[in-house]
């Protein structure tokens, strides 16, 4: 969320209509269109200011905003600003950092072997999702990511949002088996009593409603009842 402006500086000359338009918003505005034309008067100024507002007098330079510590670019200006940091000499080329190297390296479609992998992460026991190898910690990493031996990266959120597919498709699986244990099970109990054999048709019977409850169990958590993983569920935030 932006920090609320609560002060700005106008350093051109405006139309009071648009400096009411900022006291109308509660916003204090200070009216110094000879800033405009003084650069240093400027500089020296602006550091107070949360907002700067220009028309064509006053240029907005890099040199300018590092002295503003609390301003918000003016969309107006920004070409003016990219374009003075886009003339600055650049500075010596940084060493790419060899963690990075290797992310680059994998993106491009180099392989990885465990050894490689072994130097940025820790193997965990979760599988990946696109191709079930193993999966990898990366250390230190903001967001959580995880990697596997063929290169596969995901962070948390998207291995989690995978592994809910599969959670989903096991569950459907087992209630479709559990289902049609249930209904041969039943089918057995009735032979069985059909032909005079009590205990065994007891037996199936009592077999057969187990099975009916694990389906009914199956059925709630397949329909969103319970939460895929984490058990009970957590409560959204
Ligand atoms: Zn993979």
């Amino acid at each position: 969320m932006p920090t609320p402006i609560k002060k700005v500086l106008i350093s051109d000359t405006l139309s009071p209509a648009a400096i009411a338009i900022f006291r109308e918003r509660g916003i204090q505005a200070d009216l110094r269109p000879e800033l405009g034309k003084d650069k240093e008067a400027l500089a020296a100024a602006i550091g107070e200011y949360d907002g700067l507002a220009v028309r064509s007098t006053t240029r907005v330079t890099a040199a300018l905003l590092e002295k503003a510590g609390r301003l918000a670019v003016p969309g107006a200006r920004i070409g003016d600003v990219l374009a003075d940091l886009a003339q600055e000499r650049a500075g010596p080329r940084l060493p790419v950092p060899p963690e990075i190297r290797l992310e680059v390296d994998i993106a491009a479609g180099e392989r990885i072997d465990s050894g490689v992998l072994r130097r940025i992460a820790d193997p965990v026991p979760v599988s990946c999702p696109h191709c079930g190898g193993v999966l990898s910690e990366v250390r230190g990493s903001k967001p959580l990511r995880f990697r596997c031996q063929v290169g596969h990266a995901y962070t948390a959120e998207a291995a989690a949002k995978a592994q809910e597919g599969a959670v989903d498709e096991a569950m459907r699986v087992a209630l479709r088996i559990v289902g049609e244990r249930a209904e041969l099970v039943a089918r057995m109990a009735a032979d069985a009593r059909a032909n005079g054999r009590g205990a065994v048709a007891e037996m199936y019977e009592a077999r057969a409603a187990e099975y009916r409850d694990y389906a009914d169990t199956l059925r709630r958590a397949v329909l969103g009842a319970v939460a895929p993983f984490g058990g009970d569920g957590e409560p959204e935030a």
